[in-house]
């Protein structure tokens, strides 16, 4: 392998301490002999992640780090690091130990074959849990059911981007990202490898159902406006099935003598009616509250202290 190339890895961490120097020492087995920087994004943690982080800094060279003010997300985090990192290629891995860090040699080498993206991909395995699976796949179907690009199910965010890549992203300063669906749409070339996601090393998920929730809802607003249709779509469906029942009322009133047994009908289409209205404006009120805060352009992060 060629050594005469900068790597930079970035991690974002909320509330990891205990995950830091593991991560660290696992790392190191493969990068011991490269020109690394390796890059520590605080996301706000509440507990002994910085200080961890700044220990470490302290011993190892390598060691970067980036705190924000508060908890911007793992997205934001990742976009802090892809701003700050000046390596040839730039590898994003999460801080549990769950992308597996023997897949950077791997990346390197593709990297070196000419590849400008080497994305990952989770392997459905059973150490994930039944709830996250299913929940994983169902967000991907959905995902792709509106999006104009495919994104893989079980993409993650575990991935080596050559430094033409990264620069691009600097530029994009969009306020709801969502990496998994920025880089396919980046274009250049592109390789994926499989992996099986170990077990978290320690801690919990930090991805709650809520934030889980909003990760999916923006991941699909952020990509397709193609929601924004279905009310067209609908419309016309119902339109339809209300020109046939009208039809049908017709008959009844004309060639029976049940025309007043109508109750029933009249409020189940008012409800439905109703209902899918509500629906629609609440699809276009996520739109618009996106125009909304992105019209603000406002940072997408506030960095509360760093090194170098
Ligand atoms: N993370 C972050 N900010 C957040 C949530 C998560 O920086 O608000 C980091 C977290 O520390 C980890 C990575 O993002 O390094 C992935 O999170 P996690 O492992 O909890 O997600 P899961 O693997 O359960 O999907
Ligand atoms: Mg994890």
């Amino acid at each position: 392998m060629k050594k005469e190339f900068k790597l930079s890895i970035i991690i974002p961490c909320f509330n990891e301490e205990s995950n830091i120097y593991p991560l660290y020492n696992e790392i190191f087995k493969y990068i011991k002999d490269l020109n690394t920087e390796i890059i520590f994004i605080d996301d706000g943690s509440s507990d002994k992640t910085l200080d961890n982080i700044k220990e470490l800094a302290n011993q190892h060279k390598k060691v970067k780090f980036i705190s924000f003010s508060r908890n911007f997300g793992h997205q934001n985090a990742l976009k802090a690091g892809y701003d700050s990192a000046d390596g040839d290629c730039v590898i994003s891995m999460d801080a549990d130990m769950q992308h597996p860090p023997e897949l950077i040699t791997e990346m390197i080498r593709l990297w070196q074959k000419g590849y400008k993206i080497v994305s990952t991909k989770r392997m459905h395995d059973k150490s994930l849990g039944l709830i996250k699976r299913l929940t994983s796949k169902l967000f991907y179907k959905i995902l792709n059911l509106f999006s104009e690009i495919k994104i893989e199910s079980g993409a993650a965010d575990f991935r080596l981007l050559d430094k033409q890549v990264v620069k691009e992203l600097q530029q994009i300063n969009e306020k709801f990202l969502f990496f998994r669906g920025l880089i396919p749409w980046l274009g250049f070339s592109q390789i994926q490898l499989e992996y099986i996601a170990a077990e978290r090393f320690s801690g919990k998920t930090k991805y709650s159902f809520s934030k889980m929730l909003h990760f999916a809802s923006d991941g699909i607003t952020s990509f397709s406006v193609k929601p924004l249709k279905i009310s067209i779509y609908l419309g016309f469906i119902i339109a339809f099935i209300a020109f046939l029942y009208i039809l049908y009322a017709i008959y009844i009133a004309v060639f029976t003598n049940n025309a007043i047994a109508g109750w029933t009908s009249t409020i189940i289409s008012v409800l439905f009616i109703g209902g899918i209205q509500l629906i629609m404006i609440g699809i276009l009120g996520n739109y618009l509250g996106k125009l909304f805060m992105e019209n603000k352009k406002r940072p997408n992060y506030i960095i509360k202290e760093k090194n170098d």
